[in-house]
């Protein structure tokens, strides 16, 4: 689907899931359960993953979490969900890995975390710990640096090296410099160590949008290494989202980024599942890559006097989207579906015929009738009260009839099985 240029990477596998390359920019997402808790964690893992989450990271953090991972990866395997799972490693990964050979199997990558993998001597040490698991297990690693946990020793050292100089560089310049120059200089040592450099991914996450932007634009043009791309500690809400796709855009639009994560805190109570749709929004509203039959709905004006329109586009994005586990392999190539729900016939029409299938509800003042539009064409109008439902088996007898595997040999057994549309009144 994309046209725009990407930078050329070497390619890294994470389990069955290429990663950098000339494939498609890979959606990835982080459970928030404590993954000693096996249950509930292989639960939220398949839940992210029905959602299209590609890979999966999941924290280790101590003895009870590792000794967990295997019995995970069980329960996923015995739920037929193959997603790669990642293990998150800090301060105590190199241990964790050594005692729990288990979990260092069943993890398709292993995030290091240069900043926090060991203060002073112990440093070179555990790092190498790590690496030489890696090589043992036949894993690639994601060297993610993040700004809030940078090696102070090295930040240290690059200050008094930058207050020598003749014009130093800023304070926000050097700390970029020196995210950057932590990413690549444990990349290399990991390579030293014997790490093939097709099983290394990079990331240097900050939280603000500018600084990103330059610290991914400069590590893109120094290495070779396939990027991890998220804006970190991203926020609630609107401002998570939109910071976020703020960030990502400009990058992903320069050809920088092979998998993306974003990192939303969720409001109490709501899905972890909202990052991976937010990263499949972003890849899909710039062209980049479909995941899920968009919705084309207006925002409505004085024009419009009930909230009916704003309903159904609501219903009919939430039924396109809960359709997708199964959709996914029954229909290929139904992502690119678009649908329009419009408010009145101001831009209704236009808007319909511009999808693949299009209504346009009466706004005030109209006459009570909504003509739907298939590929462009009018071919009926409803009325009454069940144009939801009508709408909606319109929408599953247009997939059916177009998206069904064997083509045009299915077609009319697709057709006869799309769902009746409920009685409405039919001008
Ligand atoms: S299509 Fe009609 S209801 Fe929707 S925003 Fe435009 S004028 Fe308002």
């Amino acid at each position: 689907m994309s046209l725009l240029p990407r930078r050329a990477t070497r390619r890294v596998m994470v389990g069955h899931v290429p990663v950098g390359g000339d494939v498609p920019v890979v959606v990835q997402s982080m459970t928030n359960t404590d993954t000693a808790d096996a249950a509930g964690t292989a639960q939220q893992v398949f839940e992210l993953w029905q959602a299209g989450s590609e890979v999966v990271r999941i924290t280790v953090n101590s003895p009870e979490a590792a000794a967990q991972v295997g019995e995970i990866r069980r329960r996923l395997d015995d739920m037929g969900c193959n997603v790669p799972l990642v293990g998150d490693f800090h301060f105590n990964g190199h241990k964790l890995l050594a005692q729990y050979p288990d979990c260092a199997r069943a993890l398709a990558k292993y995030r290091i975390n240069p900043g926090n993998v060991g203060k002073g001597s112990k440093r070179d040490e555990q790092f190498g710990a790590m690496i030489e698991a890696a090589i043992e297990y036949g894993k690639p690693v994601r060297i993610g640096v993040n700004w809030g946990s940078l090696d102070q020793a090295k930040m240290a050292r690059m200050m008094d090296e930058n207050a020598k100089l003749a014009q130093p560089l800023s304070a926000d310049a050097l700390m970029r410099e020196a995210l950057i120059q932590s990413a690549l200089e444990s990349a290399a040592q990991a390579e030293a160590l014997g790490l093939p450099a097709d099983r290394i991914i990079i990331s240097c996450k900050v939280s603000a949008v500018q600084d990103l932007i330059k610290v991914y634009r400069d590590l893109g043009a120094r290495c070779d290494y396939p990027l991890h791309l998220g804006l970190t500690e991203a926020g609630m809400g609107s401002k998570g989202i939109v910071a976020s796709t703020a960030a990502l855009s400009v990058l992903l639009q320069e050809g920088i980024g092979d998998t993306i994560r974003v990192s939303l805190t969720p409001e109490p109570g709501e899905s972890r599942t909202k990052e991976v749709v937010v990263a499949q929004e972003i890849l899909q509203t710039m062209g980049i890559r479909s995941f899920t039959p968009l919705v084309t709905a207006c925002p409505g004006c004085g024009r419009t006097t009930s909230t009916f329109f704003q309903e159904l586009a609501q219903n009919i994005q939430r039924y396109l989207r809960e359709q997708m586990p199964v959709w996914r392999a029954e229909f290929p190539g139904v992502e690119t579906l678009n649908v329009a729900v419009m408010g009145c016939v101001v831009n209704g029409p236009g808007e319909s015929k511009l999808a693949n299938i299009g209504i346009s509800l009466p706004g005030t003042g109209e006459v009570p009738v909504a003509p739907v539009f298939v590929d462009g064409v009018k071919t009926v109008t409803l009325k009454g009260d069940g144009i939801a439902e009508a709408f909606q088996a319109i929408v599953d007898g247009y997939v059916r009839e177009h998206y069904a595997e064997g083509g045009k040999l299915r077609r009319s057994q697709a057709t006869a099985a799309a769902p009746k549309i409920i009685p409405v009144k039919v001008l």
